[in-house]
């Protein structure tokens, strides 16, 4: 057995020189690496052959730390149950706002908006437009009321990282924090943004679970052996040509495996072993606890209009803010004239809470 493979003890030289997996750039000089399952002949040549399947432990064998019992293994993030929303926020008394008055459009900006319809489309002629005789305008105004929640939800996951020696923290240097109460804000409110952070103190030195501790696995392109069929002779080590002759063959010794029927297997340069991709060849992985924060735009609309104008264009068209609240939670509008505005956005900001209850509604406008 090789000298350089002590289970469990933590080299600071990792086997390989740390090496990048399936890249050995190694070479220990002392043969292939025996392995218990080695077959007893050299294999085909297996190029696709490339790194076994390592098994994860489950998170249950990781250290479980208080308010992270349901934590994901490696590269799994399971969701976190938000705090309890603060429903008397969104349900107290409003304070009473003024709404400005709807606009009403003359005859010369009627005018006006045809040319700047007319020049948008360069087959239309303006000449029309200053013949029109306009005998009523007649204002139609729509409502359109949005709600937008900015929401945050939550998922922890286990992570890890060759370990390399350097100092670890851990649950000795300090508590580790209730997930909820980590900081975390977006960049800007109302966009989609995730965001990643190491939950302090849940740092953890594990044996490598993908090398057992080792720094190497076994190379599938040889099966382990180190060595595989020539190509050139199909094990054999001899190669037939025709003389001059035509009906006498002449055997060799075939050039490739120089008669012995195998040659070293490029993957490995013939160690039968590859650098672990797991922990770098470091033998041992720092293990952490992951926050994952995903911030959401959420948005819903309520439109009153009266006209035959199509739901699509009100939500597009511009018009002028007559009220507007952002807050971390808005209340819903109680004082507009419109009973139903006060219903629809009572509906709204209700739906927000309800449909997304797996989520913190952090700003709302
Ligand atoms: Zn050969
Ligand atoms: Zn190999
Ligand atoms: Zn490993």
């Amino acid at each position: 057995m090789p000298l350089d493979y002590q289970p469990g003890v933590f080299l600071p030289t990792p086997y390989g020189g740390g090496g990048t997996r399936g890249h050995p750039s190694f070479k220990s000089g002392q043969g292939a690496f025996k392995w218990d399952d080695m077959p007893e002949f050299a294999m085909e040549d297996n190029p696709g052959g490339d790194v076994p399947f390592f098994g994860q432990p489950s998170p249950k064998e990781l250290p479980s730390f208080k308010g992270y019992e349901d934590v994901g293994g490696f590269g799994q993030e399971f969701p976190l149950s938000p705090p309890q929303q603060d429903y008397k926020l969104s349900h107290s008394e409003p304070e009473t706002v003024n709404f400005e008055n709807e606009s009403k459009i003359s005859e010369k900006e009627c005018k006006q908006l045809l040319y700047e319809f007319a020049s948008e489309h360069t087959c239309y002629g303006k000449g029309f437009i200053e013949k029109i005789d306009f005998e009523k305008i007649l204002n139609t105004s729509a409502l359109h009321y949005t709600l937008e929640s900015c929401t945050e939800s939550r998922s922890i996951g286990y992570i890890y990282n060759p370990y390399r020696g350097e100092d670890i923290k851990d649950e000795k240097l300090g508590q580790v924090p209730d997930p909820w109460s980590i900081e975390c804000s977006p960049d800007e409110y109302f966009t989609n943004e995730n965001k990643k952070i190491i939950v302090p103190f849940t740092d953890s030195i594990q044996i490598c679970y993908g090398c057992i501790g080792k720094g190497f696995v076994k190379c599938l392109r040889c099966a382990g052996k180190g060595h595989v069929i020539c190509g050139s002779c199909g094990g054999s080590g001899r190669t037939k040509r025709y003389s001059s002759d035509p009906h006498k063959q002449v055997t060799d010794r075939c050039t490739k495996c120089s008669g012995s029927g195998n040659t070293g297997c490029l993957k490995c340069s013939a160690e039968g072993r590859t650098t672990c991709g797991i922990c770098n060849g470091y033998r041992q992985i720092k293990c952490n606890i992951q926050l994952n924060v995903k911030f959401q735009r959420r948005k819903s609309h309520y439109i009153i209009d009266n006209s035959d104008l199509p739901n699509k264009l009100v939500k597009g068209a511009k018009g002028i803010v007559i009220f507007q609240q952002t807050l971390p939670m808005v209340c819903p509008v109680s004082n507009y004239p419109l009973e139903e505005i006060k219903v629809n956005s009572r509906k709204l900001v209700d739906e927000h809470l309800e449909n997304f209850k797996n989520e913190r509604i952090i700003q709302q406008v």
